[in-house]
């Protein structure tokens, strides 16, 4: 695949973003930063730069010198070609041959204190301890602080990832119906992913009849048939790489009364915990809002996870809402809502909406009927 360098934000988004990763790497009494492709490279310098063995690491140091780029010559292009290219990173570029821990290496104060990004490979971090810097620890303290509060801009792509995956729900009726399998009606959803605005369609669950009682089913070659409830949860990236993650569930012709007054409850809880969504309440308190009306209804047991998961350029990142977590909400905080209910070997049903916090609630991103869609 190759990187997504069409639209990125301005050059001093990325700045400000280098400044206060800085702050926080001080607050923590942490030396320097090393970041290896993933998100909280494309968070800091806009990068969409690959993971391969050749090792490319940006190190920001704390003591507010000119961040580095330890890059291989031949993927030059592609950095300078995006936001980073404008950031005034100092490069140092390797060819084969050379030792790039080494550069790394070379970048650092003796004893300096390291945290690295936490999908950094195994294959880069054993040789960055090894030669360079002793064992780091994680960076996802400094970065989670950063990424889980979006700005304007953020929230922008978000509200756009949301509007193309609503329109691929709105045309569910000419991919599900009865008589086709999983895997059709997914490999036409995937297209309509990236038909509708996304750079690619990132997964696409169809979980119909009994599968749709396990969350994470995929697809299969079950034929889907007259009567069946199904779970579509799909997604992708948008430019500049923001995620898109909706869910909503379907009938297959008129579904059994007990069917759809589960589902009307279940309907109304994930109202109940968007509801609930405002700055200075804790993440647990919307994960409870929702629950707690599942169980007074007798499915409690049938909700097996959690509440949701922060988005942005990555699917899953902080904040998690479950209980337990007393993390407080704050504006510009992006999340999913997503219950569900799960009755093994029958059916299932869940319904998923991501939503940012405003300053006196939230905004859903995701605006497509919520209840059981008869098709
Ligand atoms: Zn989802
Ligand atoms: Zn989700």
């Amino acid at each position: 695949m190759s990187s997504h360098t069409g639209s990125r934000f301005a050059a001093d988004v990325y700045g400000d973003r280098l400044e206060r990763a800085v702050e926080l790497m001080r607050a923590a009494h942490l030396d320097a930063l090393l970041i290896t492709p993933g998100p909280d490279l494309r968070y800091l310098i806009g990068s969409a730069a690959q993971s391969f063995e050749r090792l490319t690491c940006l190190v920001i140091p704390a003591d507010g010198a000119t961040p580095s780029v330890v890059i291989p010559k031949m993927e030059l292009a592609g950095l300078e070609a995006s936001a980073a290219g404008e950031l005034g990173l100092t490069v140092l570029d390797w060819v084969d041959g050379v030792d790039p821990y080494q550069l790394v290496k070379s970048t650092l104060h003796v004893g300096s204190r390291v945290a690295v990004t936490e999908v950094m490979p195994a294959l880069h971090l054993l040789p960055l301890a090894e030669s360079a810097t002793g064992l780091p620890v994680s960076a996802t303290p400094v970065l989670r602080e950063l990424r889980m509060t979006k700005d304007a801009a953020e929230v922008d792509a978000l509200r756009r990832a949301g509007a193309a995956i609503d329109r691929v729900h709105a045309r569910m009726g000419e991919f599900l119906r009865a008589g086709r399998t999983e895997a059709e009606v997914g490999a036409d959803i995937a297209a309509a992913i990236v038909e509708e605005g996304h750079l690619e369609a990132a997964f696409v669950i169809v979980g119909s009849g009994p599968h749709g009682a396990d969350p994470h089913h995929g697809m299969s070659e079950r034929v889907i048939e007259s009567g069946d409830v199904v779970v579509i949860d799909i997604g992708g990236p948008v430019d500049p790489g923001y995620y898109s993650d909706s869910t909503r569930t379907y009938a297959i012709g008129t579904p059994k009364p007990a069917i759809a007054e589960q589902i009307a409850v279940l309907e109304r809880a994930q109202a109940a915990s968007v509801a609930a969504v405002r700055p200075g309440v804790t993440a647990e308190s919307v994960d409870a809002a929702g629950r707690q009306l599942l169980a007074e209804a007798g499915l409690g047991d049938a909700f097996v996870h959690r509440t949701g998961h922060g988005i942005g350029l990555s699917v899953h990142e902080d904040p998690y809402i479950v209980e337990g977590n007393d993390l407080v909400l704050k504006a510009g905080m992006a999340f999913s809502i997503e219950p569900g209910i799960y009755f093994r070997g029958d059916w299932g049903a869940r319904i998923e909406d991501i939503v940012v916090v405003t300053e006196d609630g939230c905004e859903s991103m995701n605006n497509r009927p919520h209840g059981l869609t008869v098709l």
